[in-house]
């Protein structure tokens, strides 16, 4: 177990920021035939800037996920793998290698390019988790790649006076700064566990976007209900300065938000670049072996 830290400062919310719109993710399958949800795509890459996807996956029947995602390339922009029960290996051609597992944190930069495998290192029980894709800015997109992996044990934690649990991957919250800082696009990556009966403020900067997924449970947020498996985008408003999360039972949300970078985006599967021709170059440099 963490060291749960309490919150070392009061956060008030004054306003709420509200929902704008409640998505359900659709299911579909990726890397050797991995069946996961994708509940963030391409259409909602302008409206989320600077995130670029989020897949859910969770299974516990093995065939929806023992075939992994066998070595594949990406470059322009950031991985962020959270597994919340399983156990998987990342290796990757910059030469990084870690065993991701309960509750653990894999962040990878791609930058210029890597070509990496996540494979699962269990045949049977439950594989749950996310991944988040978080773009790089032009300037940083040909940046050398980066890795590194945080064990469970290594992400801090808070508790609320409310008795809500608060996992900080990424950005701070109530004092507690969490594992990773970023400049940029200044993600906020936060796992909340929230009792019954409980509710959840988190300050964020009005011109960040900003939003929810529900993993267990249900939530609301200025009087809109949000459903297990659904993601809800925040609303825009100068006037609020955060959000406020209720929840009537037993529930857990991903809250993420970030800077947006405001510059095009051109995807082409794994490869996120500013233009077309930066695309055409990615794929050549693949083909021809310069890409990692
Ligand atoms: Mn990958």
């Amino acid at each position: 177990m963490n060291a749960l830290l309490k919150p070392a400062n009061a956060v008030k919310v004054s306003r709420s920021r509200e929902v704008e719109q409640v998505i359900v993710g659709h299911p579909t399958s990726d890397g050797a035939g991995v069946k996961l949800t994708r509940v963030l795509g391409q259409s909602l890459h302008q409206r989320l800037d600077p995130f670029l996807m989020l897949d859910a996956f969770g299974s516990d029947s093995p065939n929806d996920y023992i075939a992994g995602f066998p070595d594949h390339p990406h470059r322009g922009f950031e991985t962020v793998t959270y597994l919340i029960a399983g156990r998987m290996r990342h290796r990757d051609s910059a030469g990084h290698e870690g065993l991701l597992q309960n509750g653990g944190v894999q962040w990878m930069t791609a930058g210029r390019g890597v070509i990496h495998s996540e494979m699962p290192e269990q045949e049977e029980g439950v594989m749950e988790g996310f991944q988040l894709w978080l773009n790089l800015p032009a300037r940083d997109k040909m940046t050398a790649p980066w890795y590194r992996d945080f064990q469970s044990q290594e992400i801090p934690e808070l508790v609320t006076d409310e008795g809500v649990n608060v996992r900080v991957i990424a950005g701070a919250s109530h004092g507690v700064e969490g594992a990773i800082q970023k400049p940029v696009t200044e993600p906020l990556y936060l796992d909340l566990h929230l009792p019954a009966g409980s509710s959840f403020v988190q300050n964020i900067d009005p011109t960040h976007n900003a939003f929810v997924y529900v993993y267990r449970g249900e939530v609301t947020i200025s009087g809109q209900a949000v459903s297990k498996q659904q993601m809800a985008i925040f609303t825009h408003s100068p006037n609020a300065d955060g959000v406020v999360i209720e929840a009537a039972n037993t529930s857990r949300v991903l809250l993420i938000a970030g800077r947006p970078l405001r510059e095009p985006i051109v995807q082409q599967g794994p490869f996120v670049m500013n233009t077309q021709q930066e695309i055409v170059q990615a794929i050549n440099d693949y083909r021809s072996g310069r890409l990692a």
